[in-house]
């Protein structure tokens, strides 16, 4: 897709509307713009349609004031990263330590001149959108550009919590490449490479549902996490990603399985409701996956198995 990419939103919060049109006119045309005029009118917009690039914050103003305001904003994670910009009246030096002190990017004093207003915005909208693409590429495997597993187990604790909270079951499934190490002895390291780069990209576009994720979990193993997916849905998709591998058709001379690369799963589906933890159904993913490799590997067992409990 050749989508432009839409612009950095900036928040302007202020009581005195004239204030928000000054600033907003000569902000329009680099951000998008959203207003509020109130500290409860800017947290309900910001809970609703998302954190700002960057938030534009009047000091003095009735029923919440801007220093209460950042310091709720700096109080939950989901909108801690916000910068936030003091734009006030009170000049005072220990009014500035005091606005910094709670977190805020920068202060300024009114009144501005608006071209320094302009290109302090600008300096810290760049930071911030270099902070977002680390954060971002650290949450992606270098080789492979899927997730890592460091993104992995930050999405597995949240969909554990939130499978929890709505009596959803929740599955893993652990992929891994069957003699993988006599693919590296015949292709070399860098043929290597290049198959587990094909196979995490199979992988990725073998699942559908917009809550699944797959992620490269270390060498030659990958995890596929289901959220609101039982068992008979898991060994589903788990087919489905062991035919796809398959039908890659990467020749694998080496492999005493098959002429081909192929994968072993194993998986886990429990009812975070009913008790246990994320460390409990990684190991019997795992435990199954090490099931699937002792039957003959290129094959499937999960915690539906009759056997699994064993
Ligand atoms: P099994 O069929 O039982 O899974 O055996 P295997 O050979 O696939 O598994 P083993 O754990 O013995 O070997 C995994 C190999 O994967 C060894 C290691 O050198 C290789 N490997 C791990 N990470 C990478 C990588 O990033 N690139 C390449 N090319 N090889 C890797
Ligand atoms: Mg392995
Ligand atoms: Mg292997």
């Amino acid at each position: 897709m050749n989508r432009k990419p839409s612009k950095p939103s900036v928040m302007i919060v202020d009581d005195t509307p004239a204030n928000i049109r000054v600033l907003a006119e000569s902000l329009r045309r680099d951000y998008r713009i959203r207003v509020a005029t109130s500290g409860k009118e800017a947290l309900d917009l910001i809970a609703h349609v998302g954190p700002p690039d960057l938030l534009l914050l009047d000091v003095m103003m009735p029923e919440m004031d801007g220093y209460e305001i950042c310091r709720r904003l700096k109080s939950e994670t989901e909108t801690r990263n916000i910068p936030v910009i003091f734009v006030t009246a009170r000049a005072d030096a220990a009014d500035e330590e005091f606005g910094l002190k709670l977190g805020a990017v920068d202060y300024i004093v009114k009144p501005f001149h608006l071209p320094i207003v302009t290109a302090r915005v600008r300096n810290h909208i760049a930071l911030k959108q270099k902070t977002d693409l680390l954060e971002s590429l650290a949450m992606l495997d270098g080789l492979t550009g899927i997730p890592n597993r460091r993104r992995f187990n930050q999405t597995l604790a949240e969909e554990w919590l939130r499978a929890r909270r709505d009596g959803e079951p929740l599955s893993l499934l652990i992929l891994d490449i069957d003699h993988f190490k006599e693919y590296n002895d015949h292709f070399g390291h860098a043929g290597g490479d290049l198959c587990l780069t094909k196979v995490a990209e199979a992988l990725a576009h073998a699942v559908n549902r917009a809550g699944d994720l797959v992620a490269r979990y270390g060498g030659e193993e990958f995890v596929a996490l289901l959220p609101d997916t039982d068992a008979s849905g898991a060994r589903e998709v788990a087919a489905r990603l062991r035919e796809t591998v398959e039908s890659l058709a990467l020749p694998h001379p080496l492999s005493r399985t098959a002429s081909h690369v192929t994968i072993s799963v194993g998986f886990a589906s429990l009812a975070p409701g009913d008790g246990g933890s994320t460390e409990m159904l990684l190991k019997l993913a795992d435990k199954m996956l090490y099931r699937a490799k002792e039957q003959g590997k290129n094959r499937i067992c999960g915690s539906d198995d009759d056997q699994a409990a064993e």
